[in-house]
Parts: structure tokens; C-alpha cells; sequence
């Protein structure tokens, strides 16, 4: 049955990005991450990095990075062509690492290359968009200039992390920047009219606790709320091997929050959120042989089930808590 909520076809009761993507393009795309070769400024000189994060910057879904990003492109593009059966449109993904960390010449041959990415056959694919993940630091005026630039040719969307608009637990978790930072570069990125795709991420220890508690995470979806972000990820914490994380955990320093708690939690957070914002991502899951924990993690469809049926059983929405003005109906 097709839910009340206005962008929505199916049962859903929240915007998704299938839904956002077959409106905006007439049809599904094909999201390939891509793996650049960039670093990241929290992960030098001696920094470990934000306690999560793997050896791969977050791009543990990418191709080798020993590929050139065109191979890459192609390789995952033939992949999914075979799996779906049909050549789609693609929205390459620069995901692992800070990807506009590089002098902006550097940006501008990799990411003008990108519109021109082929198939594994040299045929040309279409490329509405491009996806850069990054860090509000990593955002010098004349970087933004040139994403500005790009926006023009494409839609481009810079993926932000801000994980909790709380700074003491930004600093627990070694994020290496505050929520003004966050704002600094959030704004920026708005004023010069390129949409930003926010991460978040629920329970997360902090200054004085081995978890936020819920309302310190409805905080920050509130204050989400408030600068209306074209699109968002909701994300779970879940521990990965070779991680400052993963020592925590072994200590037994985390609280890491059963299923039903996570599911309840998003699902009053997405109720706080306008309903335009399009959601990207509603859990977190890495590679299933290195995440160390939370199991339930790993059923992603699980995770989305349950969210789909609380909402429905509480005939809740996302935006039904939500006022334009700022804060919650
Ligand atoms: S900003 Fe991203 S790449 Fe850098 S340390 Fe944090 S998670 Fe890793």
C-alpha cells in the first residue's frame, strides 16, 4: 500500500535516493565508488584519524586503488551493467578519503575527466552527477570556485561529515575539526549553490559517556533540520578491525545500541527532518569480514525492514515533527 508521505511510490515513508534519483533522471542510476588516492589531513603526521575510520578512509567498498579512477569507473560499471541487466546512467562516487584534499589543478583533471568516464569498450555513459566525499577543512575558497564551476556541467554534491553537532564528541572521536568548522564549510559550499549530502552517525561515545544518549542524537537531527540539507546518511556506529574503535571495544569502553533502540531513534529522527531532504542511507555496514561489531549491522535489509514497519505501526513520517521555522511541532 502507497504511504501518505508526498515523495513517495511505494510503502515508504521517508524520501529515498531511488526515489530522488527516478525523478530527477527518469530512472535508477548506477553509483560507483571510486577510490582517488587522496589522504586526509586528520590522518597526518601521526594523526590515527577519526576513531572509526579504516585503513581505507571509509572507501572500503571501492575498487583497488592501485587502478587508475577510469578503471575503476569502468570495471564496477561493466559489473553492475551485467547484474541489472542494462546500461544505466552512473554517478561516479569519490568516496574513500578527502576528496578535494589536492591542489585544485589536480581536482580539476581528475573531476572534469569524470564526465567524460567510459565503459569497459571505450563507449561513452552518461553522467548526470557527481558525488564528492570530503572534510569542511578540506574547502579553501578557490576549491569551492571550481566545484561551483563543475555544478554547472553536472550536478555535484559534496558529502560532509558532521556526525554530531556535539563538540565533545567530536573531540572523543578524534574528528579533528568542531561544528563551527562543520557550519564554515556547509555554508560555504550552499552560498556558491552546491547541494551537500550530510553524514551523521548514532552512538558514538563521548566526553563523559560510552554513548551519546538519545537526545543528545535528536539534537543533532534537529539542528540538521534547521540548515535543510538537500540530502542526508544516517549512519550506526559498528566497529571495524585495525581501528582506534576496535581497541575501545575490546576494553569495553563502547555502548554500542541494540537494533530496536537504533530503529526507534532514526525513526524519530527522520520525523524531525524536512521532508524534501532526500535519505541516502539509513544504517552503516562495512565489509562483513572486518566489522567486529554490532552483528545486526550486517542485515542491512533487516535494519531497513524494521524502520519501514515502526514507522508505519507509529503512522509516523519523515517531516511529521518538522517546522520550518526550526525546532520539533
Ligand atoms: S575524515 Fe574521513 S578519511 Fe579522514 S580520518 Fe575521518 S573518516 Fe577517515
Amino acid at each position: 500500500m502507497q504511504s501518505r508521505f508526498p515523495y513517495s511510490d511505494t510503502n515508504k515513508r521517508y524520501h529515498t535516493y531511488d526515489y530522488y534519483l527516478r525523478h530527477r533522471y527518469g530512472t535508477k542510476c548506477a553509483r560507483i565508488p571510486i577510490d582517488a588516492g587522496f589522504s586526509c589531513p586528520n590522518r597526518e603526521q601521526g594523526g590515527r584519524g577519526c576513531i572509526y575510520c579504516s585503513s581505507r578512509g571509509s572507501g572500503d567498498f571501492c575498487s583497488d586503488v592501485l587502478l587508475p579512477p577510469e578503471e575503476q569507473f569502468a570495471r564496477e560499471y561493466a559489473r553492475l551493467t551485467g547484474k541489472w541487466g542494462k546500461r544505466l546512467p552512473a554517478i561516479p562516487y569519490f568516496q574513500a578519503f578527502s576528496g578535494t584534499y589536492a591542489p585544485t589543478a589536480q581536482l580539476r583533471a581528475l573531476y572534469d575527466a569524470a564526465l567524460h568516464y567510459t565503459d569497459e569498450m571505450g563507449q561513452p555513459v552518461v553522467i548526470p552527477a557527481i558525488s564528492i566525499a570530503t572534510r569542511p577543512d578540506c574547502l579553501p575558497p578557490e576549491t569551492v570556485a571550481y566545484l561551483a564551476m563543475l555544478n554547472r556541467l553536472c550536478d555535484v554534491t559534496v558529502e560532509l561529515g558532521l556526525q554530531s553537532m556535539h563538540d565533545a564528541t567530536l573531540s572523543r572521536i578524534g574528528r579533528g575539526h568542531d561544528l563551527a568548522s562543520f557550519c564554515d564549510g556547509y555554508d560555504r559550499l550552499r552560498a556558491a549553490g552546491i547541494a551537500v549530502c550530510v553524514h551523521i552517525i548514532n552512538g558514538l561515545p563521548t566526553a563523559d559517556a560510552p554513548c551519546e544518549s538519545r537526545e543528545q542524537m535528536l539534537e543533532t537531527a534537529a539542528f540538521l533540520a534547521e540548515r535543510r540539507p538537500a540530502f542526508v546518511k544516517i549512519h550506526m556506529l559498528h566497529v571495524m578491525e585495525h581501528t582506534p574503535l576496535s581497541d575501545m571495544w575490546r576494553a569495553d569502553a563502547l555502548r554500542l545500541l541494540p537494533q530496536e533502540d537504533y530503529v526507534t531513534l532514526v525513526c524519530d529522527q527522520l520525523a524531525l527532518l524536512p521532508p524534501e531532504t532526500v535519505i541516502c542511507r539509513l544504517t552503516g555496514d562495512g565489509p562483513a569480514d572486518t566489522t567486529l561489531a554490532p552483528a545486526w549491522t550486517k542485515n542491512k535489509r533487516a535494519v531497513l525492514a524494521a524502520i519501514d514497519k515502526t514507522l508505519a505501526a507509529r503512522d509516523l513520517c519523515q517531516g511529521d515533527r518538522y517546522a520550518p521555522a526550526g525546532g520539533a511541532k
